[in-house]
């Protein structure tokens, strides 16, 4: 008697499988992706854990991941010898514990922008089982538990788990097996197989394997002849004709099976640059950060380090910019992955400042310890020049991008602009070069957001000597604020700083390339012509003397001091903060702050 026990899946699982297993989405194909990208990652666990622990891998040598079909059975059976799972773990991965962005993704796909093919992004990437199969059957062997179990499931609310009365056939590793449903049986089909795990096993650093049956014609080996050769010249013409039809050879189809090794092994930063296509770092971009459709990365950069360190890298910029990425800033993000030797070693490592995390690749070097932890590998004197060029090689592909294509150098400043400040914040070594990086709106480019810093002085007038800015929460806000009539008026640009983190940034980085920040909104302002504004002024001061005294008594509470201004020239008069109070943004920002 087989002992079972019942288990009733997370509600948000039970739900998201209810989703994927009644509905029809047409790509129902990414499964294999999931589940060989799972394998990939229970390999390469093993892997790792036998670097310090070489007797991991006895239970099972060879590291593969192999697929078989069954048109019998109407199964698809996909097994690893990466780390497997003990009881504990098949319950718990399986099922009982949710993952963080379950929710987030069941909200996507009962929505209008439901993707079922994101599910890998989210960490539910398992459950796309069910979009072939109805049910699944998952067995399991780890170096952690004694016996082998099995997991099954025929969806919706409840799985059970049970010790495999086949025993260990595993040695160590996962076997999926998934009974596809009636309208999936062209899962079967050898060659759409073989189709499918090409395009995902690409950049899979293990071998993968599937089952394949052909059927092969075999010419029968012809007993040599021993006939007396005649002497006359016809006769041996019509016997040698007779010969060739006598001896046809004798052929025999017969069923050949075995496994054929689909993907080539090389992986992709291991090649010469010159030979990767464009298609392939997107793919293999959509692959490792399992992302899919149109989210091709903005740029990438393939490098290779030599000297001190050795080391090749891909860095991607992505599509997009992380939303939570200022939310908390304490937070580590980790992006990179880091392999030594090919051997896949973490994905959460600091390789990278964190406003530089954004960025998404990989890195493999050679000279690191494999045989070290984790800990000891971070502290490690390679990995922290190796870090120091990465951040080089970050921000000249940026400025590559700049100088190359200056649309789409934009539509990354709108993404990740924020984090680039913040980096001319945080980063003394690197301020300068970030700074020639940044990008604003301005009076003479209001709505486009990309005056560069050597732009507005390639522009200066000729006796200007400071570069103007003002901030504000908008465009529009600083468009209609009295403070910029007057220097409009007399032809000079005025950087419109709309970003909250501008008047930090300012802060930090007092001017550049020997030009000092000003901001219009505050104190005296000087435009190199002062002699004869200063002459103008004292005349129209004394003009109006009677009125700022008025002034001064009737708002005695509210101002320090009326006095004639050289700023305006249509509104009649504006309040402004003193050279060293807060401006009304910067009063309005702390305000929101709580301080
Ligand atoms: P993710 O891969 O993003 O963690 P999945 O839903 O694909 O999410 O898998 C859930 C978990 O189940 C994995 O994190 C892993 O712990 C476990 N798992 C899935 N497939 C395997 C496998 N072939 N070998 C070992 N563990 C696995
Ligand atoms: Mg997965």
């Amino acid at each position: 008697q087989l002992e079972t026990e019942k288990f009733t899946f997370q509600t948000e699982i039970s739900r998201l499988m209810s989703l994927i297993i009644n509905s029809l989405y047409k790509t129902r194909e990414i499964f294999l992706r999931e589940l060989i990208s799972n394998a990939s990652d229970a390999l390469d666990k093993i892997r790792f854990l036998s670097l310090t622990d070489p007797s991991a891998l006895a239970t099972q040598e060879d590291l593969t991941i192999s697929i078989a079909a069954d048109p019998e059975s109407k199964t698809l059976v996909i097994t690893d010898t990466g780390v497997g799972m003990t009881r504990d773990q098949l319950q718990k991965n399986l099922g009982t514990i949710a993952k963080s962005g379950t929710s987030e993704f069941l909200e996507k796909l009962e929505g209008a922008q439901g993707d079922v093919t994101q599910i890998g992004q989210f960490g539910v990437g398992f459950y796309s089982v069910f979009l072939v199969a109805d049910k699944v059957t998952v067995a399991s062997k780890s170096n952690d538990d004694p016996d082998q179990h099995v997991w099954m499931s025929e969806a919706v609310d409840d799985f059970v788990i049970a010790k495999d009365p086949r025993g260990n056939t595993l040695g160590r590793g996962t076997q999926i097996t998934l009974h596809l449903k009636e309208n999936a049986q062209q899962f079967l089909d050898q060659e759409s197989l073989r189709g499918l795990i090409t395009k995902y096993s690409e950049f899979i650093n293990f071998p993968i394997l599937l089952w394949s049956s052909h059927n092969e014609t075999i010419t029968k080996e012809q007993p040599a002849t021993t006939e007396e050769v005649d002497e006359d010249a016809d006769l041996v013409e019509e016997s040698m004709e007779e010969d060739a039809e006598a001896k046809a050879p004798e052929t025999e189809t017969r069923l050949v099976q075995g496994w054929d090794r689909i993907n080539t092994l090389k992986p992709i930063w291991m090649r010469n640059a010159k030979d990767i296509s464009d298609e392939e770092y997107v793919d293999f971009y959509k692959t490792f950060t399992k992302s899919s459709g149109d989210d091709a990365p903005l740029t990438w950069s393939h490098y290779k380090g030599e000297g001190d360190v050795e080391f090749r890298s891909i860095l991607y910029v992505p599509p997009k910019a992380d939303p939570n990425f200022f939310q908390n800033l304490a937070e580590k993000i980790h992006n990179m992955k880091l392999f030594v030797k090919r051997v896949f070693i973490t994905d959460e490592f600091d390789l990278f400042p964190k406003w530089l995390s954004f960025i998404k690749g990989v890195v493999d070097a050679d000279d690191l310890p494999l045989n070290v932890s984790r800990e000891t590998l971070q502290k490690h004197r390679s990995l922290r020049i190796i870090s120091k060029h990465l951040v080089k090689k970050a921000l000249d592909m940026f400025s590559q991008l700049a100088k190359q294509d200056e649309e789409k150098y934009n539509t990354f400043f709108k993404q990740f602009g924020s984090a680039l400040k913040y980096g001319a914040i945080e980063s003394n070594q690197h301020r300068k070069k970030l700074a020639s990086l940044l990008r604003f709106s301005s009076s003479y480019d209001p709505s486009g957001a990309s005056v560069s810093l050597d732009n507005y002085i390639a522009r200066m007038k000729g006796n200007q000597k400071s570069l103007y800015y003002m901030a504000g929460m908008s465009v529009s806000e600083i468009e209609n604020s009295p403070f910029l009539e007057r220097l409009l008026a007399r032809g000079y640009e005025v950087l419109y700083m709309v970003d909250p983190i501008d008047e930090m940034l300012v802060q930090t980085m007092p001017g550049y390339n020997g030009k000092m920040f000003v901001n219009v909104a505050k104190g005296a302002l000087t435009f190199g012509d002062e002699d004869l504004m200063e002459e103008q002024k004292e005349d129209l001061s004394a003009k109006y003397q009677p009125l700022s005294d008025w002034l001064k008594e009737t708002l005695k509470e509210h101002v320090e001091k009326v006095v004639m201004s050289k700023r305006l020239t249509k509104s009649p008069m504006a309040i402004v903060a003193n050279d060293y109070g807060l401006t009304g943004h910067m009063e309005r920002l702390m305000a929101a702050q709580g301080a």
